[in-house]
């Protein structure tokens, strides 16, 4: 039994060494991509739902090693956040999805606006908002043309700079959106204390209307909570013909979703804007 046991242990701790080892190998790949054309942005179209016309795009970081392939952003978003990369991350899709708006735009293309996700560490950042005030001057951007996504606990985050950041980053007049709205729990009494521009419906609440009532009732309490605040509300992770219409009906702004584009890369925008008025 003794044997039997040390020899669980043994095996048990070179499980352990494995999932450092992979972390390691991980973490390594992920700072050799910083700033390389494995890592790149993809663009979601957001659209008015009234118009059908673009509302803006949302930036979402892609990454592709050479020998791990695809890695998702639900695994290497949280690895550079442990490993103190994600304040660079932050600041290079800042300045590649400006660079891309200029670019469409310089193109032709008629692009309202581009939303950059950013965690919570960003915003430790005292020269965030000078950064921003820079690249969108070097771009020849308006403040307008940007917008930060940010999740609650960004809200929630204890650090006192936190609050002096956003204030400065939304004087200049970019615009600031709560992602994943109705997922945390502190949502009202932060949103009163801190005006955001913006509310997302979480996906959850999309992905559950046709079969739950309540997910309804409380998408509809989410939009009018929204409205009272005269925020933009935008519904997130709409896949069906049946969510649009019940969210339409609801009387929602704006729809992001696989049922109107998945992300595409910045180069496929055009192709994509030229097919959807050709519709
Ligand atoms: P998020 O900000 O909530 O982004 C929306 C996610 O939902 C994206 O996943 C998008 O591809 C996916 N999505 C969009 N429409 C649909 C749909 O109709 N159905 C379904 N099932 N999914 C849909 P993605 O790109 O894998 O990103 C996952 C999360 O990783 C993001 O969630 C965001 O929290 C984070 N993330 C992605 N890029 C960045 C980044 O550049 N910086 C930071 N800090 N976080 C990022
Ligand atoms: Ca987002
Ligand atoms: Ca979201
Ligand atoms: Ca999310």
């Amino acid at each position: 039994a003794k044997t039997g046991g040390r020899g669980r242990f043994c095996f048990f701790s070179a499980g352990m060494n494995d999932v450092v080892q992979q972390r390691l190998v991980l973490e390594t790949a992920l700072r050799q991509a910083m700033g390389t054309a494995q890592m790149q942005l993809h663009y979601q179209p957001q659209i008015d739902m009234a118009s059908g016309r673009l509302h803006g795009v949302e930036a979402l970081a892609r990454w592709t090693d050479p020998r791990l392939g695809e890695i998702e952003p639900a695994r290497f978003i949280p690895l550079a956040e442990d490993c103190g990369l994600i304040a660079d991350l932050g600041r290079w899709a800042l300045r590649e999805a400006c660079r891309q708006l200029a670019q469409w735009r310089s193109d032709g293309l008629t692009v309202p606006s581009v939303s950059v996700n950013l965690s919570p560490t960003s915003f430790h950042d005292r020269e965030l908002a000078r950064t921003i005030a820079q690249t969108l001057a070097q771009h020849a951007l308006a403040p307008q043309d940007l917008t930060l996504e940010l999740t609650e606990s960004v809200l929630l985050d204890a650090n006192p700079s936190t609050l002096q950041t956003i204030a400065e980053v939304r004087a200049l007049g970019v615009r600031m959106s709560m992602d994943d709205f109705g997922t945390g729990y502190s949502s009202l009494s932060y949103l009163r204390r801190l005006p955001v521009d913006e509310i997302k419906l979480d996906r959850s609440f999309v992905a559950d209307l046709e079969s739950d009532g309540a997910a309804r009732a409380l998408s509809n309490a989410i939009l009018e909570i929204g409205r009272s605040l005269k925020l933009t509300v935008v519904a997130e992770g709409v896949e069906t013909a049946a969510q649009d219409s019940l969210l339409r009906a609801q009387g929602y702004a704006v729809a992001q979703g696989y049922l109107v584009a998945r992300p595409m890369a910045g180069d496929a925008l055009g192709g994509w804007l030229g097919r959807m008025a050709g519709r």
